[in-house]
């Protein structure tokens, strides 16, 4: 079946980013807008550096609904929707999870009946994670966990397993600076339970092999593992993988990244990254229209581009 056509009723989103060529998220969300039948299309928006304020403005003088906000503009997109432009014709809201986050991944534009431009800013990342974590059957309740990388990722993750009651959380970074930075963000987050066993250590294969040793979940929040450098891990080679452990890669691309592979050679559970991707993907779409995301058929649009990425 051929994609309905563009004409002047097409309502648009996008994805602001730099760069943005390789993302499948234009393929997530394209395919969902068809299975819905909605005359929606959902555009690559390549902003560089330092022309995001413009670039936000502009979705509101171009009529876009919204647009997803990724690297390196996430921070930035938070601090423009934090000082509306003219208060007379905007207004803004920061949802929690992204004031919490420090960074927008989701805006959302909607007009007033007096003409005046609402922005709102979201990040679905957190609950993206956790509803990927969930779906692989895996409940963080109670567990303790162990997560590589410091990053907007690896915070995404941490704050999610707070959230959602992990018992300990260890944060392992090749900076320790930052993963400290991290836990201290995380033990004044105001809207937190009393604070749980939370440390940062210096990312080394003796912290990883001995706290995984003790830990349920292994999260690699770094670009380790993604392609072209499809040979590596954080994981060394040679170390079987504590059987008990689940592994979720947040690296998607390539889909069974090697730390998956070694993971499931020593009988252990493995996630790939694009369950997240999907997640945070339908829960935009459905802050954008309201209607309830086709999650695997967008799941299965991401995995054709991915093929298709592949072979070129
Ligand atoms: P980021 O903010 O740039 O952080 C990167 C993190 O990876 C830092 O902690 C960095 O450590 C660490 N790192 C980078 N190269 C490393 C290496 N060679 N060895 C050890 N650690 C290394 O990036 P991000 O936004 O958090 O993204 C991290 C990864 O998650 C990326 O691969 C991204 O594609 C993926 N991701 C996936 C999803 C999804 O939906 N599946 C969502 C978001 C991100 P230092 O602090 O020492 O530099």
């Amino acid at each position: 079946m051929s994609p309905r056509p563009i004409d002047g009723s097409t309502q648009l989103v996008g994805l602001i980013g730099w760069p943005v060529e390789h993302s499948v998220s234009p393929a997530m969300q394209n395919a969902a807008f068809e299975a819905l039948g909605l005359n929606w299309r959902y555009v690559p928006l390549p902003v560089p550096p330092g022309h995001i304020e413009v670039a936000v403005r502009g979705l509101a003088a171009l009529g876009f609904r919204g647009a997803n906000v990724t690297v390196p503009h996430k921070q930035a997109a938070l601090r423009v929707l934090e000082t509306p432009a003219s208060p007379l014709t905007e207004e803004v809201f920061v949802a929690p999870d992204a004031q919490a986050l420090g960074a927008v991944n989701t805006i959302v534009l909607a007009r007033s009946e007096d003409d005046t431009i609402i922005f709102s800013g979201h990040n679905t990342d957190e609950a993206g994670f956790l509803g990927a974590l969930r779906d692989g059957g895996f409940e963080p309740e109670g567990t303790s966990a162990v997560v590589v990388g410091a990053g907007g990722a690896a915070r995404a993750v941490v704050f999610a397993l707070m959230a959602a009651g992990a018992e300990t959380i260890t944060i392992l970074n090749r900076t320790v600076k930052r993963a400290r930075a991290l836990v201290s963000d995380l033990n004044s987050a105001a809207r937190m339970a009393p604070p749980r066993a939370i440390q940062a250590l210096p990312l080394t294969r003796e912290t990883l092999t001995e706290t995984v040793g003790g830990a349920q979940l292994l999260v690699n929040a770094t670009p380790v593992g993604m392609w072209p450098q499809v040979d590596a891990s954080v994981w060394p080679d040679g170390v079987a993988m504590p059987a008990q452990v689940t592994v979720f890669d947040l690296v998607y691309n390539p889909l069974e990244t090697k730390l998956q592979q070694q993971a499931r050679a020593s009988g252990a559970n493995a996630l790939d990254g694009l369950g997240m991707l999907v997640r945070q993907g339908a829960l935009a779409l459905e802050l954008w229209t309201g209607e309830e995301a086709p999650v695997p058929v967008m799941r299965r649009a991401c995995e054709q581009a991915l093929r298709t990425q592949a072979r070129s």
